[in-house]
């Protein structure tokens, strides 16, 4: 919720539109009703989306023609996770092993029916400036290696398929948590080598428990769709830094909405990384 509401006022704010996309493409991952609620939650808070939904699920086509275009840069990689686990000499870093490249010159096991697909990175600094979190530059080679664009189960990668969907939806700004920051630099190189405009970027605190962990279904969140909207809305203002007069001084949560357009700054966020509400 903290993160629909700043992206909506962040649009509205500068008369924009607000585009929904339901990022389903882990059908793994994927609960039944989830979608709806997600929907129902947003409409009864007032968040109306410009445009139809999108669906990853239903792009599949235009993420198979972004593989394709990226020609050479892309490889079919045999390795499995707990085969380079098992290596010794397979380094960690803060995104897990570091995968150097093995099956560059041609699969190590060439006749294996499932495979992934990985793109090859360098080590020329891949820099990214963010609204609210300043530059981050990686060098992706040395950070996390060749990363996977399509899994061995045919699933594609969360960070082609954003990057896809942002430039084929002419997405211009982008508001979103905080965790997602450090992915986004592999997204920039994946938008060098596509041609994609490199869109703005914002990102916000993530909510927190007191120890630490985020709010979340995994972490058992109450849902928000059943919630009192105008309450709820006032703490995302809050927790957003904007600083809304108290609760009383309106009516109802249009009211709030029609304050908080009117009054955003993106700017006020709190540069930090998680803020504890729970
Ligand atoms: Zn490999």
């Amino acid at each position: 919720m903290v993160t629909a509401v700043a992206s909506y006022l962040d649009a509205k704010a500068n008369q924009g539109k607000w585009l929904l996309r339901i990022e389903d493409i882990d059908t793994t991952r994927n609960q039944p009703n989830a979608i709806d609620d997600i929907l129902y939650g947003l409409e009864r808070f007032g968040l109306h989306w410009d445009e139809s939904v999108t669906y990853q699920t239903q792009r599949l086509a235009l993420y198979e023609t972004a593989l394709s275009a990226l020609g050479d840069h892309v490889y079919p990689c045999s390795c499995t996770r707990k085969q380079l686990l098992r290596d010794t000499g397979i380094a960690q870093g803060e995104f897990g092993y570091i995968y150097t490249g093995r099956c560059r010159q041609g699969m190590l096991v060439p006749d294996k029916p499932r495979f992934s697909y990985r793109l090859k990175t360098h080590n020329e600094p891949i820099c990214v400036s963010d609204q609210l979190q300043g530059k981050l530059c990686q060098r992706l080679e040395i950070a996390l290696g060749d990363f996977i664009l399509k899994r061995t189960d045919g699933l594609f990668a969360y960070q082609l398929v954003v990057v896809v969907d942002d430039a084929e939806q002419g997405i211009t700004h982008i508001v979103r948590g905080i965790d997602l920051w450090d992915n986004t630099p592999r997204q920039c190189y994946l938008q060098q080598l596509l041609g994609y405009v490199q869109p703005t970027y914002a990102h916000i605190p993530v909510a927190t428990y007191a120890d630490g962990r985020k709010l979340s279904k995994q972490n058992r969140a109450q849902p928000i769709h059943h919630e009192e909207p105008l309450p709820l809305l006032h703490r995302v203002l809050t927790f957003l830094g904007q600083q809304p007069p108290e609760i009383n001084a309106f009516a109802n949560s249009d009211d709030l909405w029609t304050w908080a357009i009117a009054h955003w700054r993106l700017s006020a966020i709190p540069q930090q990384k998680a803020i504890v509400v729970a």
